[in-house]
């Protein structure tokens, strides 16, 4: 990510999703993009399984993770994503949820893991279904393409505001 304003390269600085030009002394506050992620501009130590292209470090709701600045997927840890779930403010919220039926040709995807290279596994998200995430059980990563983490989050959101009922007790319990 280059300064804004001289256009030199810039630097995340460090536990912030900020950037600071060591040239002008400007900083520069990227915007969140439709799953709330703010990408940073620090390679990550793992490739993107879907263009190759080496992750970099991103941000939401102040939790690390990895995303892709290509195809904007995300790689992130299945207790760190329970983080972000449970960090998540419904008024704080500010990506959207598009309304997308479930894609099942992403069930037949075959992408490795971007830590053991083993293929990881497709299934869909047991919330509120519509989402066919993909993960490694033994490196506990789950890869969710640009949209899906929002839509996770959003469906986290409507049982967190609906937590009574059969259905809303179900849903509490959400497992990866
Ligand atoms: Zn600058
Ligand atoms: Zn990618
Ligand atoms: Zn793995």
């Amino acid at each position: 990510m280059n300064c804004s304003r001289c256009g030199a390269p810039m630097n995340v600085v460090k536990g912030q999703t900020y950037l600071h030009c060591e040239y002008c002394g400007g900083y520069d506050f990227p915007d969140p993009n439709r799953d709330g992620v703010v990408l940073l501009d620090e390679a990550a130590p793992y490739d993107c399984p879907v263009c190759k292209q080496t992750l970099v470090l991103a941000s939401v709701n102040e939790v690390r993770i990895y995303s892709c600045a290509n195809c904007k997927g995300n790689l992130i840890n299945q207790e760190v994503l329970l983080l972000i779930l449970r960090l998540t403010e419904p008024r704080n919220w500010v990506g959207d949820l598009p309304a997308e039926a479930l894609d099942r040709s992403e069930l037949s995807r075959k992408l490795s893991c971007p830590s053991c290279k083993k293929i990881m596994e497709a299934y869909p998200y047991g919330g509120a279904g519509n989402i066919i995430i993909e993960g490694c059980y033994k490196c506990k990563f789950i890869w969710l393409d640009y949209g899906e983490l929002s839509r996770v989050i959003r469906s986290y959101l409507q049982i967190y505001d609906h937590p009574s009922g059969e259905q809303g007790a179900k849903k509490r319990s959400i497992l990866f």
